[in-house]
């Protein structure tokens, strides 16, 4: 029933899309009536006032035949914007960028061509050329002449050699008559896939574990960001709870997520809807505890693991490397949700923690310029809490080989800075800082914190990073132990080595997110600090 009221909601938003001419003439009547408006401004009165995007409305997704051979994009998570035939055998291929040519994405979508996922396939047997032409510019640093992308054949994915040069990526390929091949810049992990794989998770698991799977919140395209319980010792301790009206959808139909009287730990992933990695580190989560070993059994008796597994169901579904289907980056809005209550799955990841015993908060993402795996995290003025903070960082530095504690960093705040400085700023620090200052940021000086730095940890100064999960969950909730999780999509470096990471790597990673967490309980500093918090901070 719940799925059958988001479907009519999703058909009314796509009645009233706009069109490109209402669009045109509503951004002429701001900029002559109200010069004062910042451009950003302007654009969020433009998404919020028009535009609610239908899921056709989407241009990364085509179906096209050229010189005998048929390109298509128009599946979940396709991205492939043109094609052009330029000799006999050889093809430009254009990607999308995020929200390109629907409306002007709110936040910048400079460097979101990255993602690409297409199928093709021939009528004969065929030799072609293809030619990325318009990938994004930050692969130059990284990527050498010497690369990849993938291929599946037959339900098989594997590497295909690559030359990444500048804005393209070029390749050559032997297609066999009839035979699809899809061409991505890494295995998807599309929506449908997700579910699948939850599907059949599900249906592995010993009945020891009790688990729910429920949707919290609805996309702005009505798809579901699905909330995952997972513990031991099930539900004998729980208080109802509902959290706010715009979580929980089908709450009238089915029981409630309810508290339980233990601690729990938060895990999110693709916010960012192209960082597939993430996937594949939250499936070795995932599997590590069904498999309940040692590790996995203390922390399903001793906390609820609480996992949203896609917090941006509708970027992923149409393909975008970062955004979602309005061009926000929803990991910097999470210091405005009440200003736009359309961003449910950073809603849904406040209100747990608000609402919830959340000892710990991982969000799981992937890097496209820094190498290796490495956490962001929050630094505190108490030298003892933030080692203890850093326990966990310390953890996987010890069982990753590819791990580095060197960009281990934590956010600061120059305390030195005026709090003007902070007031009013919401955009990421290439577009320009552009002071709104109908957008109150809630960093005050209470907030702010100074500069620190210590061997292991260096720490980030970037004062214009706000709005990103793991500080504001720490803002908002008092909840410090809040971490993003970051692996490069396909380095790592190791003396001075280079190494290239293979899927199984990123499932590992997840593997051993779980043991660090187990680990950090062996530390008795850790165990001191936290009960003492426990007894001040989270009760
Ligand atoms: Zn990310």
């Amino acid at each position: 029933m719940g799925n059958k009221q988001s479907n009519e909601k999703k058909i009314q938003e796509s009645q009233i899309s706009v069109n490109q001419s209402q669009l045109s003439a509503r951004e002429s009547q701001l900029n002559t009536s109200n010069s004062n408006q910042s451009n950003y401004a302007k654009k969020e009165q433009i998404a919020q006032e028009l535009y609610f995007p239908s899921s056709d409305d989407c241009p990364s997704k085509i179906n096209i035949t050229l010189g005998g051979i048929n390109f298509w994009s128009n599946y979940d998570s396709g991205n492939l914007f043109k094609v052009e035939q330029v000799e006999t055998n050889t093809f430009n291929l254009s990607i999308s960028e995020d929200c390109q040519g629907r409306i002007p994405p709110v936040q910048s979508n400079k460097g979101t061509r990255q993602w690409f996922n297409f199928k093709v396939v021939t009528a004969s047997d065929f030799q072609a050329n293809f030619v990325i032409v318009n990938i994004a510019t930050r692969f130059k640093k990284i990527w050498s002449a010497d690369s990849d992308i993938y291929f599946k054949i037959n339900k098989i994915w594997n590497r295909y050699p690559a030359v990444y040069q500048g804005f393209q990526v070029k390749f050559s390929f032997e297609f066999q008559a009839n035979q699809i091949v899809q061409f991505a810049y890494m295995p998807p992990w599309s929506y449908k896939k997700n579910q699948k794989y939850l599907d059949f998770y599900s249906s592995q698991l010993h009945p020891d574990i009790y688990f729910r799977r429920e949707t919290i919140a609805h996309s702005l395209e009505g798809r579901n960001i699905e909330l995952i319980t997972i513990t031991k010792n099930g539900p004998s301790e729980q208080q109802p709870y509902y959290c706010t009206e715009y979580l929980f959808p089908e709450k009238q139909f089915n029981e409630p997520l309810k508290k339980f009287k233990k601690q729990y730990i938060l895990i999110s992933c693709r916010i960012h809807a192209g960082e597939v990695p993430s996937s594949f580190i939250l499936k070795g989560i995932l599997e590590s505890l069904k498999n309940q070993n040692e590790s996995a059994e203390y922390l399903l008796q001793n906390y609820v693991f609480l996992i949203i597994p896609m917090l941006n169901p509708d970027g992923v579904y149409r393909g975008h490397y970062r955004l979602d289907s309005l061009g926000y980056d929803q990991n910097r809005v999470y210091n405005r949700i009440v200003k736009f209550p359309k961003f449910n799955g950073p809603l849904a990841v406040l209100e747990i923690c608000k609402n919830y015993n959340v000892a710990f908060y991982i969000d799981l993402h992937a890097h496209s310029v820094l190498t290796n795996s490495f956490i962001y995290t929050n630094w505190h003025p108490n030298p003892s809490i933030h080692s203890a903070i850093l326990e966990f960082p310390k953890q996987m530095k010890q069982k990753v080989h590819h791990f580095r504690i060197k960009e281990s960093m934590s956010t600061s705040i120059n305390y030195e800075k005026s709090q003007y400085e902070f007031e009013g700023i919401y955009t990421e620090k290439e577009e320009n800082i552009q002071k709104a200052p109908d957008l109150k940021i809630h960093i005050t000086k209470e907030n702010l914190v100074p500069q620190n730095m210590t061997s292991d940890c260096p720490f980030s100064t970037n004062p214009y990073l706000t709005g990103v999960a793991k500080s504001d969950v720490y803002l908002t909730s008092s909840n410090m132990f809040s971490y993003t999780l970051e692996v490069n999509y396909r380095y790592y470096t190791k003396n001075k080595q280079v190494f290239k990471y293979e899927i199984s790597d990123f499932i590992n990673l997840g593997r051993d997110v779980v043991e660090s967490l187990y680990s950090v309980h062996q530390n008795q500093d850790f165990i001191q600090i936290k009960s003492q918090l426990d007894g001040s901070i989270f009760n």
